[in-house]
């Protein structure tokens, strides 16, 4: 059986900011807040977060000014990553069971 399994990054831009002088390109304009995050997968589930990180991003070269604590901003956003990303592993961990408790159910004379 053929199953692609890792690890995989992504980056959300979640807003505009206000205008900041950029140190890496020294463009004047509005920054963004960023989350760049780490999940396991299988094939083209995601399963489960593994890190993440907030930063403030310069919006022309995208490169992160500022790095922000975790907690402090998921207390203020509510957690801005997509669930799937977390708890993926809810699906196919639903469909075993889904498929276990019919044999369960035969096998203990309930069907
Ligand atoms: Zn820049």
């Amino acid at each position: 059986m053929w199953v692609v399994f890792g690890i995989k990054d992504k980056i959300i831009y979640l807003f505009e900011l206000d205008i900041q002088e950029c140190p890496y390109c020294g463009n004047m304009d509005n920054t963004l807040l960023s989350v760049r995050f780490s999940y396991a997968y299988v094939w083209v589930l995601p399963l489960f977060l593994t890190a993440r990180q907030y930063f403030i991003t310069c919006s022309v070269c995208k490169q992160h000014i500022i790095t922000l604590n975790n907690k402090i901003i998921d207390k203020k956003l509510k957690s801005p990553i997509p669930w799937i990303y977390k708890f993926g592993w809810v699906i196919p961990v639903g469909l075993i069971f889904s498929c276990l408790i019919p044999t369960v159910l035969d096998s203990i004379g309930m069907l």
